[in-house]
Parts: structure tokens; sequence; C-alpha cells
């Protein structure tokens, strides 16, 4: 039997980001015990690395915007492909969520007359992002852990213990769901993992699980995320019974830095466009103009002139298209690359010096400021930064209903970046943040629901303790044939087969080059080989989280390959249109032991009330005829 330290909850949050900090102060206030497990240090979650900001319609630099405004643009973003009723719930409840920030000690920047101030981002219509200069994730989680630290000292007064009801496990690493059969279902029994600094086991026994492990950017070689982004959370869920849903769509964003090598891939936030930034290309010419795809046509502002006169006078003119959606920017920059106007090292460049002062850069964009300097010895008061896209977003995510967040496992919960459905095909920036406090809590919400209707708690099993302990310890025996493999080298090959075969733009032949590379690197891991001991060992870390990157590579690789559409975080070279036929489809993964299959499913149609917030020509530029035989526009 193996040797396993032992904890009972009545919820376990995997992940410490925005999304498992929202979710952990719901579940506490509604009465649970409650664990929270991350993987790194408590406080350094990807969301920390947020800049931008966090977009939700409090109309208080335009007084135009309201949540029907939000959920247009987030479906746009998304190009109708969005579950519709995250979209609504996102677009209603952030502003909400956003006041109750402040509530937990949040102190955004303000507009002169003392509000919340908002900024502009692509694809949002009115300025709209609340945000700290260019640190707002940090302030996010940091007020968060600040409630959380205040509902342990309301335990302390009440039971004398501070974690008495709520517990952070840092650097702690789940592998495994543990699920009990219950009448030919699995449902949720518990977590399975172990301490990094230690490599002892951990056992959490629990009915519920909410899932907020972020991404999957670390399967690329340019990417802006960290490295906990290994897809865990996605791949365990699959493991454990649940189907993930958009796991083609991954978003490069436009503007990551390009140079030195050594930085490539990290972010440069939107809120350089979105405060006056411009892209240009090795001509000095401001290529957007030239790229406005026809859904947007009559959207976007057609001059220089007009384009400038928005920032300041947004009633009488229409947006820069340097503020499109990410998928449209970050594609026209590959072309301007590949058309040979890029700059000196393959990307363009982004001009903010010549747009606002140096004290206006500096006072905004702090962060991109010291980035540059530190990093590239570029001082972006004087000079243009070079950008290019990077690996930044999954769309893609574990299935869940809207409302409860709960997955298709009874007792697994998900939220955040690691869920699926709310942006579609594509994320408008600043609706990250958003949803992770707009869905955190209804996680949270979710859970303790569920709680309540269980009428017994499931059981662990001692052999799924011991088969998780075995998986857990394979990298530490030599292969008992063939050569043995490192994770280093494997984990190289598969970003670069990603980067270079299932990236930016996609065609199908080179997708099954990638699948074929995917499953020798599935046959090779089972041969990789660590040495050392389980005491903090970053190369057996590596070997368990190769394990999910690569079953969640192949989700995205398959379900790329079956979409034969252009929509979005998704472009086909060899399918360069958007197909209506495609709009309402999902492409459904499982996994059954090694075996990945996608399955196409019908998405439910998108309510009338809401349907009616877009033009009927809008529609028409997403939806079949036969969709649309029923709108009120039409029968009239
Ligand atoms: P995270 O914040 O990443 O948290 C994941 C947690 O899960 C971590 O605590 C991690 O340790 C833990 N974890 C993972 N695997 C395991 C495991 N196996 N066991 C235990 N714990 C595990 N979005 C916006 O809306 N606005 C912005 O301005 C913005 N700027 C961004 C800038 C950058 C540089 C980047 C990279 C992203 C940005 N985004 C932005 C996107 C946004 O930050 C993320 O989508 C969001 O923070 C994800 O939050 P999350 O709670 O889902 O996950």
């Amino acid at each position: 039997m193996t040797e396993v330290e032992r904890h009972n909850y009545d919820v376990v949050v995997i992940g410490a980001g925005g999304a498992g900090l929202r979710a952990v102060i719901e579940a506490r206030q509604r009465g649970l015990s409650v664990a929270v497990v991350c993987k790194s240090l408590f406080g350094k979650a990807h969301t920390v690395m947020a800049e931008g900001g966090c977009a939700a319609s409090m109309g208080n630099v335009n007084a135009n915007d309201n949540w029907q405004v939000h959920f247009r643009d987030t479906m746009r973003g998304g190009k109708f492909l969005n579950n519709w009723r995250m979209a609504e719930l996102h677009a209603k409840e952030a502003p909400e969520r956003v006041w109750e920030l402040e509530t937990y000690g949040a102190l955004f920047d303000r507009t002169p007359d003392g509000r919340i101030s908002q900024r502009n981002f692509g694809g949002h219509t009115y300025p709209r992002l609340a945000h700290v200069g260019d640190r707002t994730g940090l302030e996010l989680i940091r007020t968060m852990q600040q409630k959380i630290v205040s509902l342990q000292q309301e335990d302390f007064r009440k039971y004398g213990d501070y974690e008495a009801k709520l517990k952070v496990f840092a650097e702690c690493t789940i592998t495994e769901l543990l699920t009990e059969d219950s009448g030919g279902q699995r449902r949720i029994a518990g977590a399975f993992g172990y301490w990094r600094e230690s490599g002892r086991f951990v056992l959490f026994e629990t009915p519920a699980v909410v899932m907020a492990t972020g991404g999957i950017g670390k399967s690329f070689k340019v990417t802006s995320n960290s490295w906990e982004y290994t897809g865990d959370g996605h791949a365990l869920a699959l493991r454990a019974g649940a189907t993930l849903i958009n796991m083609e769509f991954v978003q490069f964003h436009p503007t990551g830095m390009v140079w030195p090598p050594s930085v490539k891939g990290i972010l440069v936030t939107e809120g350089v466009r979105g405060d006056g930034g411009v892209l240009k290309n090795s001509d000095g010419k401001r290529f957007m103009f030239s790229y406005v795809p026809d859904v947007f046509k009559g959207q976007y502002a057609e001059s220089e002139d007009e384009a400038d006169r928005w920032y300041t006078d947004q009633e009488k003119n229409r947006r820069t298209p340097d503020l499109l959606p990410r998928d449209e920017v970050a594609r026209a920059i590959n072309a301007e690359v590949k058309a040979g106007r890029g700059s000196p090292h393959g990307g363009v460049f982004l001009d903010i010096a010549s747009r606002l002062t140096a004290e206006e850069i500096k006072k905004r964009l702090p962060s991109m400021y010291h980035q540059f300097k530190e990093l590239a010895d570029v001082d972006i008061t004087a000079e243009p930064m070079e950008v290019g896209p990077t690996c930044h977003y999954v769309m893609g995510g574990i299935e869940v209903d809207p409302d409860t967040g709960s997955a298709t496992v009874p007792g697994l919960f998900a939220a955040g970046e690691c869920s699926g459905g709310m942006h579609g095909s594509n994320r408008l920036g600043g609706n990250s943040l958003s949803d992770l406090l707009v869905f955190g809590r209804r996680a949270g919400l979710g859970a303790a629901s569920y709680l309540e209707s269980l009428d017994r708690r499931p059981a662990v099993s001692q052999s799924d303790v011991d088969a998780a302990a075995r998986a857990a310890l394979v990298p530490f025996d030599p292969p008992s044939d063939g050569v043995e493999e490192n994770p280093y080298t494997l984990h190289s090959e598969l970003q670069q087969t990603m980067n270079d075969l299932v990236g930016i733009i996609r065609k199908a032949e080179e997708m099954e080059r990638a699948l074929e590379k995917l499953a020798e690197l599935k046959k090779r891991m089972r041969n990789v080989t660590v040495e050392g001991h389980r005491q903090f060992n970053p190369g057996w870390h590596l070997a368990l989280d190769l394990r999910n990157m690569l079953v969640v590579s192949e989700c995205v690789a398959r379900a790329a390959l079956m979409r034969t559409e252009s929509r979005g975080g998704h472009t086909r070279d060899d399918h360069p249109q958007m197909d209506s036929h495609w709009r309402n489809r999902l492409l459904v993964c499982t996994v059954d032991g090694e075996d990945v299959t996608v399955t196409p499913e019908d998405q439910k149609p998108m309510r009338e009330d809401l349907l009616e917030l877009f033009e009927l020509n809008e529609l028409e530029k997403y939806y079949t005829g036969e969709e649309l035989a029923g709108h009120p526009g039409r029968q009239a």
C-alpha cells in the first residue's frame, strides 16, 4: 500500500489563479470546507501576468455601454460559435463582479470624476477594461488573497484555527482525479497529487472538485504563457471521463516580443494599441487598414485621420483597425511578414513613441516600458517595438453547464481558461479576467448546490490510489526494452511540432504530419526516464506534465484537422473561408485509455430575445439561411 498523506474537504479547488480564488471565496462563504491546491507558489498564478484589464460594461467612460453591447461584441469576437448563455451571463454579471472586488479592497485606476476608469481594447465597442495601470491581474489576485485571509480570520474567531475550513496547499501538483463508479456512472471522489518539494504523495478525499488550472501554451514553442500552462486540468478532466470542446481554437496574440530570442513570445499588452499605439510595416505604412475583413466592414475607420480622431471622439468616428479582434490582427501581421514587409527580426513595428509623450507612456504602460528596457534594451518612449504573434490563450476546454460550471462528470466543475465555450472561436482581450470572476463564482456556487444534493459521499478506492501512485512513479523505472527517453527532448520536439504544424496557419497535410509525430512521441513517452529522487526533481515534474501536454495537443490537432473552415483562432490555408455550416458545430473530445476521439455535435440554438439583439444582415454573415428562416426580419 502506498504511503499517502490524506485530507478530507467538501470542495477541492485545483488552481489558485483568478478563477480558482473566486470559486474558493464563494464555496467558503456558502459554508463549505475548502482546499485550494496550486502547483506554483500561492500568488504566482498566471492571472498575475494579466496586464491590460478586466472587461465589464460599467459605462464609466462611455455611457452608451451596457451588457447588450458587451454581449454582441463577445459573440462577434468569437464568430458566433460562443456558448451564448455563457456570453450572456458574462456580459450581465461582469460589472457586479468588478464592483465587488473593490469591496474586497481592490483599487482600480479612476476617471477624473472618481469612477473606475476603463480603457479601449480590441473588439470592444467602448472603453470597457477596468485596469490598474498594466498590472491588473496582480491587483485581482492580491485582493482575492486578502479576502481569503479575512475569511480565515473569521474562521479563527469561530474555530480557533485559521485553516479550520480553508487551507492553501501550495507547490502541490495534482496528477489524477479519482472517481467512484455509481450505477454505471463515474462521479468525483478525490484528487491525487504530490508535493513538489518532497515528492511525497497527497490525497484529497472530496465529492467536488473545481478545476481552475488555466491553459495549455507550454505545448507551443513561442508562447506568452508561463511554465504552469501544461494543460493539466484539461487532461485530468478528460481522463476522469469529462468532455472537452473547441480545442482547435488556440489564440495567437498578435503582439509578442520577437527579439532577443531568449524572450521571444513574451506578451506586449493590447493596452499599447488601446492607448494609441499603431502597427506599421517596414515601409512605415499603417497596414491594418488593408486587413478589415468583410464581416467587420463598415465598423472600423477607413482613414488614419478618422482612426486618430476616434481616440478622443468615439461618437462621430469609427475605431482604428489596429484594434480589430486578435485573430484578425495576428493574421495580418503574419501576411505582412510573409510579403517581406516585416521588421529586422521577423515581426512588425508597434509604435507608441510617436503617439504619446514619454511621461504618458511611463504612466500608462509602466510594465511595458521596463520590459523592453530590461529585456531588449529598447526605449519604447523613443523607438518602436518589434512584435509578432505568440501562442497566448486556449478558447477550448472542459465542457461545462453555463449556469453551474458543472462538467459532464458529476462532482467536477470547471472555470476560467481551462473551461470551454464562453469565448467561441476567439476571445476578446479583457474578457478572461471577467470570465474568471463570473464563472469562478458560479462554479463555487455550483459545487455548493451539488453537495447539498448528495445523499452520500463517494468513496475513494485504495486500488485507485495505488494505481495513481504507480503511474506517477513510472518515469523512475528504466524501460525494459528500447532506449531511455529524456523528458526535455520530448518536450522540445512537441513544442516545435505544435508550433510548426498546428500553429497560426494550418494545412491538412501538416496536421496529419503532426498527428504522426504525436503518435511517435506518445510511444516514446513510455520510455521517458528521469534520474535522481522524488525530492524536488524538475525532470520528474516535466515527465508528468508531458503526459498531459501530449493528450491535449492531440485533441488540438485532431479537432483542427476535422474543422474544414477558417474561424477565429483556427486558420486553414486549405479552407480559408468561414463556412456557416460549421458555425453551430462543436467538436467534442473524449479519451479512452490513450485514444482520443473527436465527435461533432450541434450547439443549442440561441434564445430568440438574444438573437434579436443583432441586425438580420449581420447574422446573415454567420448563419445559414435555414437557421434564420424563423427570424422576425425574414418573416416580415
Ligand atoms: P491561472 O491564473 O493560470 O491559474 C492556474 C492555476 O492552476 C495556478 O495556480 C497553477 O499553479 C494551478 N495548476 C495548474 N495545474 C495544476 C495542477 N496539476 N495541480 C495543481 N495546480 C495546478 N486576460 C484578460 O482578461 N486581460 C488581460 O489584460 C490579460 N493579460 C494577459 C497577459 C499575459 C502575459 C497573459 C499570459 C495572459 C493574459 N490574459 C489576460 C489572460 C488571463 O491572464 C488568463 O487567461 C487567466 O489569468 C487565466 O486564469 P485562470 O484562473 O484560469 O488560471
